[in-house]
């Protein structure tokens, strides 16, 4: 591939992976710099995530109109969101209009599955390998390649034995999956499965859900927008959008979180606050008082308040102990938001099946087999997360400089500057990558924010009349190091979870997003602008 970069011609002075927010984002900004890009996708269609996850119930548990673009106040403007948490279809549908709107579509690339991307020293240029033969030449590669976009594949032993159906919820089939009086059975109760759980509750005639690990739950609080509140909220849309660049989560929160420790005020005072913000809804919960994800003690009041919560919805006691035995503190795994989840296992077509102590053994022809007993399913779905974060990139076939792989670079856990480049790999961009804000904030303000400023870092190349750019390997170092140092501080490294690569077997352990939010990541990534790129080489 070397030799072919060398001798062609430039295809583009970008690629771009991914059709997502991401990728359609950053289409448009370096477009909009003068440079030609293309954005390729596996997908045959946009929207990245939003594309994939069309599993019954899928929506997003950031508020509609927080989790949309903010780069044109004319489109925030002229979109209307129906409700406070916005469906699967309504924000691929916005995605497709997004698409058409700003004539993004006549440079994206679909049904483009990337094999491999090789970057060539001598001529700082990368060549990517598509499925079907096809290469494309380019001077910089970004990888918007989404942080949850490489579903867990079921490994049970005996899966094709199975005579149902198998759905896995981020590749759900594109026409409708009838489940109506059938017996369907979930695995996995993160996000995912929780959705699905009280979306299927509904349908199917008998829904049995394999729980291993306890999530907490918190409820939504989901509701229509009317046309005042929309109003209201587009009259002041610019404010809340400078707002939300400064605080931690990529949005403004409501002002009823309390700003002292959980530990300084009365055990009423704490419940009252606890109360309205369960009412309020969302996942601010984890956010009620100030010292929930940093303190132990002030934590477990918070811990405490959910269990009884959940102990005055589910009526069966067994159901119940095995929703709250909760091996984390609130917040260190990410919550989910539901709507009517606990409740759930109340309506007589729904049981929890526990699988902490009796693991599942095997799937059968008829069903599942855990060590103590059988159950027969017409349908299984499988919702069993992602392998976060990393493996997209990882299976991309990255090759940087010197022929080094980027699973070769990355075998002791990701390592990139500001989550956004990695020594080693000049002119290669992630777009919120390991050792950014990224999942742990408003996605769609963190992928601008990080895009605005790859479009910044180009067009800084571009006026020094350089076209290769690199991180320095000892401040990629020291930054990956800082990012380590601050979770530390946190509950965070506490949990189990897919920010630590623990779901996923084999997977090296590092707390991967940063900590510090949106606000303060963004006053790092200006001082490095004002510093010339500091931590950068260009030449
Ligand atoms: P997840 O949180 O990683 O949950 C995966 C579930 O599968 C866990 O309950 C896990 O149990 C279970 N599981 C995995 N392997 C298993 C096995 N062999 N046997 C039994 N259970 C198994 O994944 P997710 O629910 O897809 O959510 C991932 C993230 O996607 C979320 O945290 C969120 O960031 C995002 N998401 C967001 C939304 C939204 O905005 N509303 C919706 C969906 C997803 P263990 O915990 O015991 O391993």
């Amino acid at each position: 591939m070397t030799d072919l970069a060398a001798d062609r011609q430039l295809d583009h002075d970008v690629i771009i992976v991914g059709a997502g927010f991401a990728g359609l984002y950053m289409l448009h900004r370096l477009r909009s710099a003068g440079f030609s890009a293309r954005v390729l996708d596996a997908a045959d269609g946009v929207g990245g995530t939003w594309y994939w996850n069309r599993y019954p119930g899928a929506r997003c548990d950031v508020q509609s109109f927080d989790y949309s673009y903010s780069f044109s106040d004319e489109l925030q403007q002229d979109w209307t969101w129906s409700e406070r948490y916005a469906t699967q279809p309504e924000i691929l549908r916005y995605i497709e209009h997004v698409a058409e709107r700003f004539d993004l579509n006549r440079d994206v690339q679909l049904g483009a599955t990337v094999l491999g991307a090789t970057f060539d020293d001598a001529h700082s240029r990368w060549t990517i390998e598509l499925e079907g033969g096809q290469h494309l030449v380019s001077t910089y590669v970004v990888m918007a390649t989404g942080c949850l976009s490489v579903p867990k594949r079921p490994s049970f032993a005996g899966l094709s034995d199975f005579k149902g159906e198998t759905y896995i919820s981020g590749e759900w089939p594109h026409h409708p999956v009838q489940l109506s009086g059938k017996r369907v059975g979930i695995i996995g109760t993160g996000s995912t499965g929780i959705q699905l759980t009280t979306a299927i509750a509904r349908e199917a005639g008998e829904l049995l859900l394999f729980h291993r690990t306890p999530n907490f739950s918190l409820p939504a609080q989901n509701r229509p927008l009317d046309e005042e509140f929309t109003r209201e909220l587009k009259s002041q849309y610019d404010q809340r959008r400078q707002e939300a660049r400064t605080t931690t989560r990529g949005y403004p929160v409501p002002p009823i979180l309390s700003d002292l420790s959980a530990l300084e005020v009365e055990h009423e005072q704490r419940l009252e606050v606890y109360e309205a913000v369960w009412r309020n809804g969302g996942p601010v919960f984890t956010s009620s008082f100030a010292d929930l994800l940093t303190n132990p003690e002030a934590n477990a009041t918070a811990s405490e308040f959910v269990r009884g919560k959940i102990s005055s919805i589910v009526q069966d006691p067994a159901t119940v102990e095995a929703l709250t035995r909760f091996d984390h503190p609130l917040g260190t795994r990410r919550p989910c938001v539901d709507t009517g989840y606990y409740e759930t296992f109340n309506q007589p077509n729904v049981a929890l099946v526990d699988v902490h102590d009796d693991p599942i053994v095997e799937i059968t022809a008829d069903g599942i087999r855990t060590a103590s007993g059988s159950y027969d399913l017409d349908v299984i779905v499988f919702a069993l997360g992602f392998d976060a974060m990393t493996g997209a990139l990882l299976r991309m076939g990255i090759t940087g400089q010197d022929g080094t792989t980027l699973p070769e670079r990355w075998s002791d856990g990701p390592s990139a500057y500001l989550g956004v480049a990695m020594s080693g790999f000049p002119n290669l961009f992630t777009v919120t990558g390991p050792g950014s804000p990224s999942v742990l904030t408003n996605m769609v303000m963190a992928i601008e924010q990080h895009v605005d400023w790859i479009t910044g870092i180009l067009e800084f190349a571009r006026d020094q009349g350089t076209d290769r750019v690199e991180a320095d390997a000892d401040t990629e170092k020291l930054w990956t190091q800082h990012v380590v140092a601050i979770a530390d501080e946190t509950l965070f490294p506490r949990a189990n979870s897919w920010w630590t690569g623990a779901n996923i077997p084999g997977k090296p352990r590092v707390f991967m997003p940063y900590v510090g939010g949106l606000g303060q990541f963004q006053q790092v990534l200006d001082d490095v602008r004002t510093h010339g790129y500091e931590g950068f080489s260009f030449s």
